[in-house]
């Protein structure tokens, strides 16, 4: 449940009631003691922090700082109860920082972002009420101090960046530690799972873009620049061969346009529609996933000249270009 990953560093795998099953908080040994993520807000998940903890002869009350990677709930949801126990400060991107503050407020805007992407209302209603219910597993934050591109963060012997990688999320942040060559990812990067880029749904203003996927694979660019041995991500386990990771998913990426184009060379189709065919049967609440993915493919192929949007009867279709 809890192991040393290296000196001070010890990861502490969480509960989590998604497919995914656990998620991964890091607990860095030094001055301040800080926690990387901070789970979900469920017991389970508060018991075995507190018990991982223990085990290595600290509380829940040594936490002395909490980094969040991104606004999901597994990643934020029990921060503000940690915080509120400890005193420790917490810290996130101003984007993330906005969006978990405004989620509620924007079920109406991803609504009808979804009714627009082609997905029947019926499924709309369960996936809106799905995330609604679900925010019960988290507290929102007030108080929260704002990293951005390049900071650093501070520890008496070491100094990490943080790295801004918009995709997955639009203010992700991953922690780089230059010294060692170790970057926690969050969930910009994950050994057995391709990270969805999901669409930005905060903020957004018309004509409606929804950058996710390119701006995710900008970001992957990113941090195939530097010099990286190992990834703490925040599901699964430890990579090491990060560029082979970063290639493969590179390839999946360039594999998945090839079947959006073959789905887009049937017919004119809603990004609904090709979520389906990349997907077929995906539980309601995991549409949202499926058109972010095909909005995501849709975009850089429209950028590019291959695809043509037109609206009809306020839904968008896709076609190629002839
Ligand atoms: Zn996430
Ligand atoms: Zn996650």
């Amino acid at each position: 449940m809890i192991h040393q990953v290296l000196d001070k560093i010890y990861k502490i795998e969480l509960p989590i009631p998604f497919p995914l099953k656990t998620m991964n908080v890091y607990f860095i040994d030094d001055s301040p003691r800080t926690l990387v993520d901070a789970g979900i807000k469920t017991e389970a998940s508060f018991e075995i922090l507190e018990k991982g903890l223990e085990a290595i002869g600290f509380g829940l009350n040594s936490i002395e700082r909490i980094l969040i990677t991104h606004g999901h709930i597994d990643h934020y949801g029990q921060a503000k109860r940690l915080s509120s126990l400890s005193g420790a400060p917490i810290y996130i991107h101003p984007i993330e920082y906005g969006r978990i503050r405004s989620i509620i407020h924007s079920l109406g805007f991803l609504k009808s972002i979804l009714l627009r992407n082609g997905a029947p209302e019926t499924l709309v209603n369960e996936a809106i009420q799905y995330i609604e219910s679900a925010q019960s597993m988290a507290d929102s934050l007030d108080e929260a101090f704002f990293l951005d591109d390049g900071d650093s963060i501070l520890f008496k012997s070491m100094t990490w960046k943080t790295i801004h990688c918009p995709g997955h999320a639009p203010g992700l942040i991953c922690f780089y530690w230059p010294e060692k060559k170790i970057l926690f990812t969050g969930d910009h990067l994950l050994k057995e799972i391709t990270p969805n880029p999901v669409l930005n749904v905060h903020g957004n203003r018309p004509p409606y873009r929804y950058p996710n996927l390119k701006e995710y694979l900008a970001s992957l660019e990113k941090i195939e620049g530097l010099d990286i041995s190992l990834l703490l991500p925040a599901h699964g386990e430890e990579v090491h061969d990060v560029k082979g990771l970063i290639q493969k998913i590179f390839v999946h990426h360039k594999e998945r346009m090839d079947r959006v184009l073959f789905f887009l060379s049937q017919r004119e189709k809603t990004p609904f529609e090709i979520a389906m065919d990349l997907f077929p049967g995906v539980p309601p609440f995991e549409i949202f996933l499926g058109i972010s993915e095909a909005v995501g493919h849709l975009e850089i192929l429209k950028e590019k000249g291959i695809v043509r949007l037109k609206e009809n009867e306020g839904k968008d279709y896709y076609s190629l270009e002839t």
